[in-house]
């Protein structure tokens, strides 16, 4: 298969019954659907919990009253439009308002709305924000996928942004090479840009977004291959998903291929409290104790993620826990004070999200009537 076509119809599902088209409905019309020929093709339609089914093929429990669309405030660290600036050395540059297919858990589900204004086609501004800013050392193309965009776009983009000598990292944040590996496979240009500006001293990034070992294809090989071709450095991250990686299993056999390509684990997150996630979450120590099993499992080399929580405040790593507590620490945080705070908190095994332990509850509520 080649170019494989767009399915944004739940109609056009072929291993879905009428009953389900029908009920489906209602959710694609709060929470958008997309997906692709080649990626519906890798799902098992006699087993209903195949986790490729479950990642783009929506479900009734998204309907579910549950969180925010923005849960990180990530709109709190834009300075202009389509561009992040949370952590100092980092900017986020919001290029493409689509993906190669919708995960169903998407955290930034909030961009394919129609009414949203957060992403701009003309970066600017952005471009302009990066120039003035001599701290900002990395930039991360995501939106939606870059991928989407046509080479020649893309390239504008990276070639302006390689003109600003305080910038030595570009990551390209793409789920392409397992949502459509064939744009990568036959887009040579792509491929081309890419040696041309993956530079000894200042490498462009593929930030990869495998969730399971059945993503990882032949053809999803071929793609990475040309990538590491290409002079990419290659990671990949993955939040845990209910239903799709979150046995040991699961997760131990997608650290162990990953190595096996060449494209270590980054990060494993937490599923973000975003609005229709709630079929999706894993409470977090249920999810720290998978992972520490999944690690069990994995040689040294496939166990380099880092299980972290992208919370408004920065990116919290969960550490370890005991009878009693769980033990955390900021790994990235937006205000570098927190740098120097290693959290203990009570355990809660119902708990999703930072907020939900007590202490920090109280110290937020502390701060805010401080003013702080
Ligand atoms: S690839 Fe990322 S941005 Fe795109 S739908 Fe999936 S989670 Fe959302």
């Amino acid at each position: 298969m080649s170019k494989p076509k767009y399915v944004v119809n739940i109609d056009d599902v072929n291993g879905l019954s009428v009953q389900e088209k029908k009920d489906l409905k209602k959710v694609v019309e709060k929470y958008a659907f997309r997906a692709n020929e080649y990626y519906l093709g890798l799902i098992n339609w006699n087993d209903p919990k195949d986790p490729i089914r479950r990642l783009v093929v929506p479900t009734m429990e998204e309907l579910n009253e549950w969180g925010e669309l923005d849960a990180s405030m990530e709109h709190k660290y834009s300075p202009v439009k389509g561009l992040e600036h949370k952590y100092r050395d980092t900017a986020v540059l919001l290029v493409s308002d689509v993906c190669g297919a919708f995960c169903r858990y998407c955290f930034r589900k909030r961009i394919f709305m129609r009414e949203n204004q957060e992403v701009t086609r003309d970066v600017t501004e952005g471009i302009n924000y990066i120039e003035k800013h001599p701290e900002i050392t990395n930039v991360l193309l995501t939106g939606g996928d870059p991928l989407v965009m046509a080479t020649p776009k893309l390239e504008a983009i990276i070639r302006r942004i390689r003109e600003i000598n305080h910038v030595k990292i570009i990551r390209i944040g793409t789920k392409m090479a397992a949502f459509n590996p064939y744009r990568i496979v036959e887009d040579d240009s792509l491929t081309d840009m890419i040696k041309k500006y993956s530079l000894p001293d200042k490498r462009i990034y593929v930030i990869n977004h495998f969730n399971h070992p059945n993503e990882i294809t032949e053809v999803a090989e071929k793609a990475i291959q040309k990538l590491h071709n290409a002079g990419a450095i290659m990671c990949n991250q993955t939040p845990m998903i209910a239903g799709i990686n979150d046995n040991p299993e699961a997760l131990a056999g997608l650290f162990k291929k990953l190595s096996f390509i060449g494209v270590p684990p980054y990060y494993v997150f937490q599923c973000r409290p975003t609005a229709g996630n709630k079929p999706y979450a894993v409470p977090i120590e249920k999810g720290h104790q998978i992972f520490m099993e999944a690690f069990e499992k994995c040689s040294g080399l496939a166990k380099r993620a880092r299980f972290a929580m992208s919370h408004a405040t920065g990116k919290i790593e969960i550490l370890a826990t005991d009878k009693k507590n769980i033990y955390m620490r900021y790994h990235r945080a937006a205000d570098p004070r927190d740098y120097k705070k290693f959290m203990v908190f009570k355990r809660n095994p119902e708990a999703y999200w930072l907020d939900d332990y007590a202490e920090y509850a109280s110290m937020k509520k502390e701060l805010q009537t401080a003013g702080t």
